[in-house]
C-alpha cells in the first residue's frame, strides 16, 4: 500500500487476513474477482493514465502550483456572484470543522439537532428577508432555483397556457438554464423587457422577474406581478438577499415565489460554487416546495425538536410524481450563510448593504462626473456603463490593475461592488473608465461615506418592515459567543468525527484533512466563475486532469463536471440521450425504463428530462427481471429512449446479466444510462463503458471523498461515450468550449456556473492524486471486504436480503429486519434509534426495501469499529428477544424508548423496568465515549400535521 492509501483505508493487512478467513478467501483480489460477474471481468480493460500515488506533501505542493496559476484578482463581474468576507470564526468552526462537514443529511433527526437548528435558522433568514411564508433548505444554485420556480408555477397555476414569461434583464446563465429546462418539458418561454414596460401576454402560467435586474436596475415590478395574477399565473422573483435589507421584499410586492442565491452571505466564490440557493413561497404553496424542508415537531417528552418535514425522502416515496429530483442539496453552505446572518444580525447586514450601495453611488457619480453614461438612475450594487467601441479597452485597463469587470458587449461594461470593495478599488475602477488617477484634492481613494445609498430608488421601494427579529440573530454577537454557539450546535450532532456512519448508498468514507486543505486557499476560494481564462489557468488545468482521469476510470470518452449533485448528473445524462435521439431524427424516443429497485431520483430526473417512466420489475433475488425487461422493450420498441440501471444495484449486488441487459436495450435502439453512484464497489476493477454503458453520472461526494456536509454540497459529473458527448452541457460564459479529447459540448447548461461546484474539486483531485490507480483499486477491495465481512458475521442474526454469486454482496448489504419484527414486535425504527444509545448512526432505513437496514461500512472503517457495530447489532437483537420473552413489556423497553437522553435518566422517578445503565450504557466502553442525543424520539407525523418551518420562539425550549 502507498503511504496515503494505508491511512485512507481503515483495515490493515492483518485485519484483512482475519476478515478474509471468515469469508474463506486468500486475498481481497480473489474476493472481488469472485463477487464481480465473469462477463464484467472479461470486458474490463486496465486503467492507465492515472499517475502513481503522490504523498500528502507532494499532493499539497502540486496543489500549490495549480493555485499559483490562478490569478488572485478583485472580481467585480457580479451576475449573482460577489466577493465576500467569510468571518474567520465561521471558516474555522464550520467550513474547516469535520463536525459540520462530515455529517450526513439529517434523516435521523435525534442525532442531527445542531444542523437542523442551523438550517431552520437559514429558512427563517430567507422567509424574513423575502417576506414570504415558508422557505426550504436549500436549492443547488440560483439558476436551477429559478427553473424549479418555473416548474412550481406550472404545477400550482390553474392556467392552461404553457407560456412562461422571462425578464429580459435576468442573468444570462439563468436564462440559459431556463431554456434547457423549459424545452425538456414543453414550456414555451417568452422573453420581455418587463422593466421597460413590455405588456404581458394574456395567456401565461407564470412570470419571472430579476430584482434588482442583471443590469443593476432597481424598479417596481408590482404592476407586472399583478398582471401575471390577473392572467392566472404565478410570479417568481429572483432577489438579492443583501439588497433586500434595503429594498421592499418580494412578498410585499406580490411575489408567490422568491428564489436566489445566498453566496454573498459569507460563502466563498469558489469559481462558481458550491453555494446554497434558496426558495421561499407564500402561504398555500408549501406543499409544492422542491428539495428539503426543515420543520419543528415534538419528541417523546413533548419537547420541541427539529426534523425534515413533508419531503424527507420525497423522490423515494413519490418518484416520478416528486416535486423535483433534488436529493443532495447545499447544507454546509446554507449553514455558513445562516451563521453569517447570525454573526452580523439585521443591523450588521443592513450596514453592509448600505456600505455597498454608497460605494456604488459614489462610483456612479465619479463616472458621470467624467462624462460616462451610466445606464440607470436606481441601482443597488451594479452599474452598466455605455462605452461605445471601447468596452474591451476598459475591461483590459481594469484587469491590468487586478480588477475583473463584466464585458457585456462592445459598447457596455458592467461593474459590481461588494462588501470587500475599498475606496482605492473604486478609484482604480473609475480610472479604468478614463477618470484621472486622483481627484482635484489629489486623493487617490474615492471617498464615499457621504454618498446616499440607493439614492435613485423610489421611496415606495425602500424597506420599512423588520426582519431577523428572532433572538438567534441578536445573541451571538461577540466572537466568544459565536464560537460557543457553533460548538454547541456541532455537539448535538453525530458526524464521522464520532464514529461510523454506515449509511447504505451514501458511501460515508474518510474525507482526509489534506484533501480539504486547498479549498480555503484564496487562489481557489476567491475566484469568480466568469473570470477571464487567463486568470483561471490553475482551475482549468485541474479540470482537464479530472476530466481525463474520470474518463479513464469509467471507460468513457468525455466528462462534464457541471452538475451540482448526482440528481443533476442524471438529468444531464438523460438530456444528452434526448439530444442524441433528436439529432438522429428519433425525437419520439422518450420512454425511460427504470427498474423498481432504482433510487428515487432516477424517476424524478427522467420526468424533468421530458421522458416517460416505465417501471421494470425485479425478481426475487433483487435483479432486473429479464422477462419483464424484454416485454417492456418490445412494448415500447420505437419509443424506447433509455434504460437507467444502477450498477452495482441499489440492492447492493453485482447483477449477473448486466451486459446482456445492455445489449437488449441497444438492439432496440435505446441508450444505456448506468447510475454510477455505487462506483465505490467497482472502481479499479471494472468500467461502466466496457460493459455496455453509454453514459453515467458519478457522485464525487460518495466515491471521491468530497464530504457530505450534512446534506451537500455534491458534484455529479457525467461521463459519456463519444456519440453522446456532443450533447453534454456547454455554458454561455465558459472560459473554454473544449473538453478532454478535443470534444466540444453543445447542450445548454444545467447549472449556473460553467464548472458547477468547482471550488471543491481540489478534494477529489487530491484523493485521486494521493491514492493513484493502485490505491483506488485497494480502496474498492477493502470496501467490498468490509461489507461482506459484516454480512457474513450478521447473517445468522439478520438475514441478508440479497446476495449475488457465491452468496457475496458488493459494497453494502441489506439486513432484513422484518423477521425480527414478526418474532418480537420490535421495528426497524426501534433498532435504528437504539443504535444511537450504542453510539452509532443508523444505517439507511427502509430504502430500497421497507423494514430493512442497508449497511455500507466503506473502506475507511477499521476492524475495531466494524466489530463494535456487529456486537451492537447482536446485542440489540438479544434485547428484542428479551421483549418477546416477556422480560420487558412491549410498550416499555429500551428499544421502543430509544434513544435515551441524559435528562431522562437523571429524572427523580425512574419507572422503567430496565436500569438506567441499560438505557444509556448498554456496553461498558460507552462510559468514556458516550454521545448523548439532545432529544428523545421525534414524532414525525405531529410535525407534518402542525407545519412550522421557522425558528420557534426561545420560550418554546424552556
Ligand atoms: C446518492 C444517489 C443518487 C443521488 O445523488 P445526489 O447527489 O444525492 O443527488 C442517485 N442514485 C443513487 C444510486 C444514489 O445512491
Amino acid at each position: 500500500m502507498t503511504a496515503f492509501a494505508s491511512r485512507h483505508i481503515g483495515t490493515d493487512a492483518g485485519a484483512q487476513r482475519q476478515m478474509l478467513a471468515a469469508l474463506g478467501f486468500n486475498s481481497v483480489d480473489a474476493l472481488v474477482q469472485a463477487a464481480v460477474p465473469q462477463s464484467i471481468h472479461a470486458a474490463a480493460r486496465p486503467t492507465t493514465g492515472i499517475p502513481p500515488a503522490a504523498t500528502e506533501a507532494e499532493a499539497l505542493a502540486e496543489l500549490r502550483e495549480l493555485a499559483d496559476q490562478n490569478r488572485l484578482a478583485r472580481p467585480m463581474i457580479g451576475l449573482g456572484y460577489y466577493d465576500t468576507f467569510t468571518p474567520s470564526v465561521i471558516t474555522r468552526n464550520v467550513l474547516e470543522n469535520p463536525s459540520w462537514y462530515t455529517a450526513y443529511t439529517p434523516y435521523q433527526p435525534e442525532i442531527s439537532q445542531g444542523r437542523l437548528e442551523a438550517l431552520i435558522t437559514f429558512q427563517t433568514m430567507v422567509t424574513d428577508l423575502t417576506g414570504l411564508a415558508t422557505a426550504n433548505a436549500s436549492m443547488l444554485d440560483e439558476a436551477t432555483a429559478v427553473a424549479e420556480g418555473m416548474l412550481l408555477a406550472r404545477r400550482a397555476s390553474k392556467a392552461a397556457s404553457n407560456v412562461f414569461v422571462v425578464d429580459a434583464d435576468a442573468f444570462p446563465q439563468t436564462k440559459a438554464v431556463l431554456r434547457v429546462r423549459a424545452r425538456a418539458v414543453g414550456i414555451h418561454l417568452v422573453e420581455l423587457a418587463l422593466a421597460d414596460g413590455a405588456e404581458l401576454p394574456t395567456e401565461l402560467f407564470g412570470v419571472f422577474v430579476q430584482y434588482p435586474g442583471a443590469s443593476g436596475r432597481v424598479w417596481d415590478p408590482t404592476g407586472v406581478l399583478d398582471a401575471a395574477h390577473v392572467a392566472g399565473g404565478l410570479a417568481v422573483v429572483a432577489a438579492d438577499l443583501l439588497a433586500l435589507t434595503l429594498l421592499r421584499s418580494p412578498g410585499s410586492l406580490g411575489a408567490d415565489v422568491a428564489v436566489g442565491t445566498t453566496q454573498r452571505f459569507g460563502v466563498p466564490l469558489g469559481f462558481g460554487g458550491p453555494h446554497a440557493g434558496y426558495m421561499a413561497v407564500r402561504q398555500g404553496l408549501e406543499r409544492q416546495l422542491p428539495g428539503r424542508l426543515v420543520g419543528v415537531s415534538q419528541d417523546a417528552d413533548g419537547q420541541n425538536a427539529y426534523r425534515l418535514a413533508l419531503q424527507t425522502r420525497e423522490q423515494h416515496i413519490r418518484r416520478e410524481k416528486a416535486t423535483s429530483n433534488i436529493c443532495t442539496a447545499q447544507v454546509l453552505l446554507a449553514v455558513m450563510a445562516a451563521m453569517y446572518a447570525v454573526y452580523h444580525g439585521p443591523e450588521g447586514l443592513s450596514e453592509i448593504a448600505t456600505d455597498v450601495a454608497r460605494k456604488t453611488e459614489a462610483l456612479a457619480q465619479r463616472l458621470r462626473d467624467y462624462g460616462q453614461n451610466v445606464h440607470h438612475d436606481a441601482f443597488f450594487d451594479t452599474l452598466r456603463v455605455t462605452v461605445p467601441g471601447t468596452a474591451r479597452t476598459v475591461v483590459e485597463r481594469a484587469r491590468s490593475r487586478g480588477y475583473q469587470l463584466f464585458w457585456a458587449d462592445e459598447a457596455t461594461v458592467g461593474v459590481s461592488v461588494d462588501e470587500t470593495t475599498t475606496a482605492a478599488d473604486l478609484a482604480a475602477v473609475a480610472w479604468a473608465f478614463g477618470a484621472p488617477e486622483a481627484d482635484e484634492h489629489g486623493d487617490r481613494d474615492l471617498a464615499y461615506a457621504d454618498a446616499t445609498p440607493i439614492a435613485g430608488v423610489a421611496a415606495s421601494l425602500h424597506r420599512e418592515d423588520e426582519y431577523l427579529t428572532h433572538p438567534v440573530f441578536h445573541t451571538h454577537r461577540s466572537e466568544t459567543a459565536m464560537m460557543r454557539y457553533l460548538k454547541q450546535l456541532a455537539d448535538r450532532d453525530y458526524a464521522l468525527d464520532r464514529g461510523m456512519i454506515p449509511l447504505g448508498s451514501c458511501t460515508m468514507k474518510l474525507n482526509a484533512a489534506t484533501e480539504m486543505a486547498a479549498i480555503s486557499w484564496p487562489e481557489f476560494a476567491r475566484v469568480h466563475p466568469f473570470a477571464p481564462e487567463a486568470d483561471v489557468r490553475g482551475y482549468l488545468a485541474m479540470i482537464e486532469q479530472l476530466e481525463s482521469w474520470l474518463a479513464e476510470l469509467t471507460g468513457y470518452d468525455s466528462v462534464c463536471l457541471q452538475p451540482n449533485a448526482g440528481s443533476q448528473g442524471e438529468l444531464t445524462g438523460l438530456l444528452a440521450i434526448r439530444g442524441y435521439h433528436e439529432a438522429n431524427g428519433e425525437a419520439q424516443r422518450t420512454v425511460c425504463l427504470i427498474p423498481s429497485s432504482a433510487h428515487g431520483t432516477n424517476a424524478a430526473s427522467a420526468v424533468l428530462a421530458g421522458m416517460r417512466v416505465v417501471v421494470v420489475a425485479c425478481d426475487e433475488a433483487g435483479n432486473v427481471d429479464l422477462g419483464d425487461l424484454r416485454a417492456k422493450i418490445a412494448e415500447h420498441a420505437d419509443a424506447l429512449a433509455a434504460l437507467m440501471i444502477t450498477y452495482p444495484s441499489t440492492h447492493g449486488v453485482y447483477e449477473q446479466d448486466v451486459a446482456e441487459i445492455a445489449a437488449a436495450v441497444h438492439d432496440a435502439g435505446g441508450q444505456v444510462y448506468v447510475d454510477g453512484a455505487n462506483l465505490n464497489a467497482l472502481l479499479g476493477f471494472a468500467r461502466f463503458g466496457d460493459f455496455g454503458g453509454d453514459v453515467s453520472h458519478l457522485n464525487l461526494h460518495k466515491t471521491f471523498a468530497i464530504p457530505h456536509g450534512g446534506g451537500g454540497p455534491g458534484i455529479g459529473p457525467v461521463a459519456a461515450k463519444a456519440h453522446l458527448a456532443p450533447y453534454l452541457p456547454a455554458h454561455p460564459l465558459a472560459q473554454r468550449a473544449d473538453h478532454v479529447g478535443g470534444v466540444r459540448f453543445t447542450g445548454g447548461p444545467v447549472a449556473a456556473a460553467p464548472y458547477g461546484s468547482a471550488g471543491i474539486l481540489p478534494i477529489s483531485w487530491a484523493y485521486m492524486r494521493m491514492m493513484g490507480s493502485a490505491g483506488l483499486r485497494e480502496a474498492t477491495a477493502a470496501a467490498v471486504l468490509a461489507a461482506n465481512y459484516l454480512a457474513v458475521r450478521l447473517h445468522d442474526h439478520f438475514p441478508v436480503l440479497y446476495t449475488g454469486v457465491g452468496g457475496l454482496v458488493a459494497h453494502e448489504c441489506i439486513l432484513d429486519l422484518r423477521p425480527l419484527r414478526e418474532q418480537t414486535g420490535i421495528s426497524v425504527d426501534d433498532v435504528a434509534k437504539r443504535l444511537i444509545d450504542y453510539g452509532f448512526h443508523a444505517p439507511t432505513m427502509s430504502f430500497p426495501v421497507a423494514g430493512t437496514l442497508m449497511v455500507e461500512p466503506t473502506e475507511s472503517e477499521d476492524l475495531d469499529e466494524l466489530e463494535r457495530f456487529i456486537e451492537a447489532m447482536i446485542a440489540i437483537k438479544a434485547e428484542a428477544f428479551a421483549v418477546s420473552a416477556g422480560q420487558w413489556p412491549a410498550d416499555d423497553n429500551p428499544l421502543v424508548n430509544a434513544p435515551h437522553t441524559a435528562q431522562q435518566i437523571v429524572a427523580e422517578q425512574w419507572t422503567h423496568p430496565y436500569s438506567r445503565e441499560v438505557a444509556v450504557y448498554p456496553t461498558r466502553a460507552l462510559v468514556r465515549t458516550k454521545y448523548w442525543p439532545p432529544v428523545r424520539r421525534i414524532d414525525q407525523a405531529y410535525g407534518d400535521r402542525h407545519l412550522v418551518c421557522a425558528c420557534p420562539p426561545i420560550e418554546a425550549f424552556a
